[in-house]
């Protein structure tokens, strides 16, 4: 079929495009410059222009920001959403975290109802942070599932970059849903809510510096600085980026993936953990990394929610990679930029 990936510059979605030309799909990618194309370009360069092209969409949060992108000829069966800010590095929440969340969402929702009829599934990146709790911290009784929804609100979300991001996309997706009832648009909605994302980047990256926000605990604890303490986990739940790259191209390959919401997750994962595959795969990090001995980094002593990924594992069909795989892949592709 042929899809509208957008963001393509992107930790996350540079794997999804991989695995849809991987498989036939012929894609069309939403990038903010130039540039950007012609990095991808370079890196797929045995596909030609019917296979990939791309769209520049500078800000998503620009109203009528993809009415030109979703034209295309031949025209689109679906697309895959996933462009969002996610970073901490923000002085005005509204406008740099909540609004290109919630109005990139609803703005390509509305453009594909406008004028791409022929697009019959939609699959939207959305997140752990749309189902957390993070008023109930650790919650050892609770199980998390699809079912739960993150209560913050529009007053708390303006308080810190932190409590801004996880609000940018419980509004985007419920924005999403909301769309979905009111509008009865002729295609179905998915979205995808996974928590940590960590695995290889295949993304161009200008330095180590620039490493997308949900690897750098991998990239710290392999520059040393988890040696006098392990930064606190934070969330406990992870997922490889390849898993979720295909649980989103599942999504639109698979009838029954249609308005669902799925919890895309591999299990537990800690930062000591962390450091301790690094250590087992990458013996030369040895004096880098934290020892049995240093403080931080662990589970909680009272223990930590518990998760139901059954759903996606079911109808998407996703075999979960393991921690030490995904981590001494992400590390592999970590030396390759110079870390
Ligand atoms: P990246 O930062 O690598 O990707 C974010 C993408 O969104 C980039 O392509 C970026 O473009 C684009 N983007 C951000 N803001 C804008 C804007 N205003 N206008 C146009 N494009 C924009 O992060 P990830 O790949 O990790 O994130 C992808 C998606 O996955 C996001 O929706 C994120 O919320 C979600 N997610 C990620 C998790 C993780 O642990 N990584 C966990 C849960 C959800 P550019 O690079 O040019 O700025």
């Amino acid at each position: 079929s042929r899809v509208l990936l957008t963001g393509g510059s992107g930790f996350i979605a540079a794997h999804v495009l991989d695995i849809l030309l991987q498989r036939g799909h012929r894609v069309v990618t939403t990038v903010r410059s130039q540039e950007k194309a012609d990095k991808i370009k370079q890196a797929h360069s045995s596909y030609g222009k019917d296979k990939l092209d791309f769209a520049i969409v500078e800000d998503i949060a620009k109203e009528g920001a993809f009415d030109k992108a979703v034209i295309s000829d031949p025209p689109f069966d679906a697309v895959i959403h996933t462009a969002s800010p996610f970073h901490f590095n923000v002085t005005d929440v509204q406008k740099e975290l909540l609004d290109p969340a919630v109005i990139g969402t609803t703005g390509i929702l509305k453009s594909i109802k406008k004028s791409a009829p022929t697009v019959k599934r939609v699959v939207i990146t959305s997140s752990f942070a749309s189902i957390v709790n993070p008023f109930k911290g650790n919650w050892p009784e609770h199980t998390y599932s699809e079912a739960d929804w993150n209560p913050i609100t529009q007053t708390q979300a303006v308080e810190n970059p932190a409590n801004g991001y996880r609000a940018s996309k419980t509004f985007a997706e419920r924005a999403a849903w909301d769309f979905v009832e009111k509008e009865k648009p002729n295609f179905s909605v998915s979205t995808m809510c996974p928590p940590l994302v960590l695995g290889p980047i295949v993304h161009y990256l200008n330095s180590l510096d620039a490493l997308n926000t949900s690897n750098q605990r991998v990239r710290d604890l392999m520059l040393g600085k988890g040696k006098e303490e392990i930064a606190p986990t934070g969330t406990y739940l992870w997922v490889d980026v390849r898993d979720l790259a295909e649980s989103h191209v599942a999504a639109i390959e698979r009838e029954a993936a249609a308005n669902k919401r799925f919890f895309v997750t591999a299990g537990y994962f800690s930062n000591k953990e962390i450091a301790q595959v690094i250590e087992k795969r990458y013996p030369q990090y040895k004096d880098a990394l934290p020892t049995a001995s240093t403080p931080g980094g662990d589970y909680p002593p009272e223990g930590v929610y518990k998760y139901d990924n059954k759903r996606t594992s079911e109808v998407l069909g996703i075999k979960w990679r393991s921690l030490e795989e995904s981590i001494a892949d992400t590390v592999k592709s970590l030396q390759a930029v110079g870390a």
